[in-house]
């Protein structure tokens, strides 16, 4: 592997606001777009020999950057191929618009991933987070998924060697690169419709065009932590320029120029409140990416 070649192509000091739906962040010591599994495995090869952190970004879409950045290196997944190897099974890069596979599916008579349509997601990051709604998740139409490890091996996943759960799927637990990934679909006659309904619901019941990463915190069993946070009148609590939604309690949004400390300050107040309220120790669901300080990686 040629590494001069590989860190020639890494931009640094790179602004990773731009890279987030909360525009949050401060600069990645070293960033690149990756366009190809095979590049992939390089970087990640790369990033291995020379005990390099790297993170892998989705759409950034359920991601708070630290306010000093990422003292590593940023790897922004762009594998973005499209193929159907036969018409129920649709394979598409990780880095493909999961909301885009939703709607394009949906038109074309499939469903499956009616859901996705508006979750401003990766395919990558949806299957990270195993993302649902409306009591559908993307573990349930996903037929297989190909991985490389962070030492650079490529492994070929059946959903069935999986685990997936609320908000849970097995890469939580491994260290690598989803890159590409295959649903199962089934045709149906009512998937356009039952698209357009989800959507229309959605941007009537979400802060749709405001800077957030989607909801703050996991669904405790028995109520919606939007409904709990509603009901202790924390709506519209602000701390800086980071405000809990008037909207939908469970969307913290970023309202001007919040910083990360903001943001994660009105975390633990909302954490703090509830559980003095009512006992619950809710769970975030937005992961908060580390500065990581000790980094030792010689390049
Ligand atoms: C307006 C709005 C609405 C939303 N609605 C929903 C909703 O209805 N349902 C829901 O579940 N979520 C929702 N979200 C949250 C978010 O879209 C999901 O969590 C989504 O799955 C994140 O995907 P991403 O590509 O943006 O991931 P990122 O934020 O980029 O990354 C999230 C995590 O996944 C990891 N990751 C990303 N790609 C890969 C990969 N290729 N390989 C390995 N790891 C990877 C990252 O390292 C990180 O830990 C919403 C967010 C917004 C802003």
């Amino acid at each position: 592997m040629n590494h001069e070649k590989i860190f020639g192509d890494f931009a640094t000091s790179y602004c990773l606001k731009k890279l987030n739906t909360l525009r949050i962040g401060g600069p990645a010591r070293f960033f690149i777009e990756v366009c190809h599994p095979i590049q992939m495995q390089q970087v990640l090869t790369f990033c291995h020999q020379k005990m390099l952190p790297f993170f892998i970004l989705g759409k950034g879409s359920n991601t708070l950057f630290d306010d000093r950045g990422f003292n590593g290196l940023v790897i922004a997944n762009r594998i973005d191929f499209f193929s159907r190897p036969q018409p129920n099974l649709w394979k598409v890069g990780a880095g493909y618009s999961f909301s885009l596979l939703g709607t394009q599916s949906a038109r074309e008579g499939w469903t499956g991933l009616e859901f996705a349509s508006g979750i401003p997601a990766s395919v990558g990051g949806a299957i990270f987070m195993n993302a649902g709604a409306n009591g559908k998740e993307t573990c349930q139409s996903l037929h297989s998924v190909d991985f490389i490890s962070s030492e650079g091996e490529f492994f070929h996943f059946p959903v069935e060697q999986l685990h997936f759960d609320y908000r849970f799927s097995s890469f939580q637990k491994l260290k690598g690169a989803i890159v590409s990934a295959t649903f199962s679909l089934r045709p149906s006659s009512k998937a356009r419709q039952e698209q357009i309904k989800l959507i229309r619901y959605r941007t009537k019941t979400q802060p749709y065009s405001e800077k957030s990463a989607g909801c703050a915190f996991r669904n405790p069993s028995h109520i919606s932590a939007g409904a709990l946070i509603d009901q202790l009148g924390l709506k519209g609590k602000k701390i800086g320029d980071a405000e809990v939604s008037q909207l939908h309690g469970n969307f913290f949004i970023n309202s001007g120029n919040a910083s990360a400390k903001e943001m994660q300050s009105l975390f633990k107040f909302i954490e703090e409140t509830v559980k003095k309220e009512t006992g619950m120790q809710l769970q975030r669901e937005v992961r908060f990416v580390p500065f990581e300080e000790n980094t030792f990686a010689s390049i």
